[in-house]
């Protein structure tokens, strides 16, 4: 068998050592008829391809790289902690250093334990919110998604969604027989759901601007309203700011909108590019985990002394970065872009908000999960095609953000609308 691209070769040979080729799976550019790219480096808003390829990065990891790729400062954390050693499976001063810049950034979490993922995040913060109140069903929203444990694989957002699973094989019915599902943005389905189930819901969990069907901001007045549904019913609030801290606003999501859940889980950007999750919130909650409380958590890698020195040097340059600035740029962008597609006859509704944006392709608006299924795959498809040919590097499908970071530059944004210019549908 012949190849064209090293790319190719490569994805031929991990598809007979790993399942469908890769370690995750919207990797595998499923979704969007293509095989993945593989990458050799990164620089700024730019990747490279093992085929030397150069494209313009919309992925940026998928959300850690506020900063661009190989950020000078994070890359130099990272030499000066290896050098010390990988991890000591003992405290070690980073840990203290970066919880400290979290709570400077995020006054609400007064405590907080630091995980090696997202999911590992929202797992234990659910478990967490369960012990605390002694009560065991939780709503979350239709096309969010919270990694990929049991009890969140209901109807989610991401790959989930990419690939129409309904629900997961090996997910026993009754454990998300718990797992209560309403529609984003709506919040008389939540109030119905909380009225249906008296004192047995012990959180609601939401990504307080859903970024897992593609960018959905939150209507005026949703997060308020769960906030006093929560508070109403004696349940926890939990914001999944997995994509969102850091992002929205150097405060994330409770800056921004105002509204102050129980508890937060981060991910993604306190990590820098290392594998990171945190949860945390009110002291009193918090007090419930192990070692002070019966709430069990625990992890041989977390709090890796590499991983805190990513994280750290990350919020450091983060906390001089100007937010307004960049979202200032991805609205001109954003704006460019439709008219660039309403000049093509092509119906588009792009959602934006902060460095984050989602081109659907629909008539739109898009305000939840069935109103993101009404988008055109096929469309995205071929945009998508298009878009890597000519050196533009897109999430492989319709339902993720756009992701734009502090490094990409005024000649990106003109470059990728040149390409968007020349499309052909
Ligand atoms: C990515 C993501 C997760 C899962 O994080 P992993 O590090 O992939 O496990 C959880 N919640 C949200 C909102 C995410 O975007």
């Amino acid at each position: 068998m012949k190849f064209t691209t090293r790319s190719e070769q490569l994805f031929d040979e991990a598809c007979t050592l790993m399942p469908g080729g890769v370690n995750s799976p919207v990797r595998a550019c499923r979704g969007v008829a293509a095989y993945p790219l593989f990458i050799e480096k990164g620089k700024g808003s730019r990747i490279w391809s093992v085929d030397g390829d150069e494209y313009i990065d919309f992925v940026m990891s998928w959300g850690p790289l506020l900063l661009g790729h190989s950020h000078p400062a994070v890359t130099r954390a990272l030499h000066e902690a290896a050098e010390l050693g990988a991890s000591f499976g003992a405290p070690c001063e980073n840990e203290v250093n970066l919880a400290m810049a979290v709570r400077a950034a995020m006054p609400h979490i007064e405590m907080l334990r630091m995980v090696n993922s997202g999911t590992e995040a929202t797992m234990s913060a659910l478990r967490l919110a369960r012990g605390y109140t002694g009560r065991n069903k939780f709503i979350k929203f239709i096309g969010c998604y919270h990694g990929h444990g049991d009890a969140f694989l209901a109807a989610a957002g991401s790959g989930f969604a990419t690939l129409s699973i309904p629900g997961t094989p090996g997910v026993p019915p009754a454990v998300v027989e718990e797992t209560l599902l309403a529609q984003y943005n709506d919040l008389d389905m939540v109030r119905e759901l909380f009225e249906r189930n008296q004192e047995s819901i012990a959180a609601v969990i939401v990504e307080p601007a859903a970024g897992n069907m593609g960018l959905v901001p939150p209507e005026p007045g949703f997060l308020q309203g769960l906030r006093q549904l929560c508070d109403q019913f004696g349940a926890l609030l939990i914001f999944d700011e997995v994509i969102t801290g850091f992002r929205l606003s150097f405060g994330g999501a409770v800056a921004r909108f105002g509204v102050t859940p129980d508890l937060v889980t981060l991910g993604k950007i306190i990590g820098g590019g290392l594998p990171v999750g945190a949860y945390g919130g009110k002291r009193e909650i918090m007090e419930s985990v192990a070692p002070l409380g019966g709430v069990y958590q625990a992890g041989t890698l977390s709090g890796n002394p590499l991983a805190m020195a990513a994280g750290l040097a990350t919020l450091t340059a983060l906390k001089s970065c100007d937010y307004a600035a960049l979202e200032a740029k991805v609205e001109s962008f954003c704006c460019g872009l439709e008219n660039l597609f309403r000049e093509k006859g092509i119906a588009v509704q792009i959602n934006r908000m902060a460095s984050l944006f989602t081109i659907f392709f629909t008539e739109g608006p898009v305000r939840n999960f069935a109103e993101a299924g009404s988008a055109d795959r096929e469309r995205y498809t071929s945009y998508y095609q298009q878009m890597r040919r000519s050196g533009i590097n897109l999430a492989p499908s319709p339902f993720e953000c756009a992701m734009v970071s502090f490094a990409h530059t005024d000649e990106d944004f003109a470059e990728t609308l040149s390409s968007v210019e020349q499309l052909l549908f």
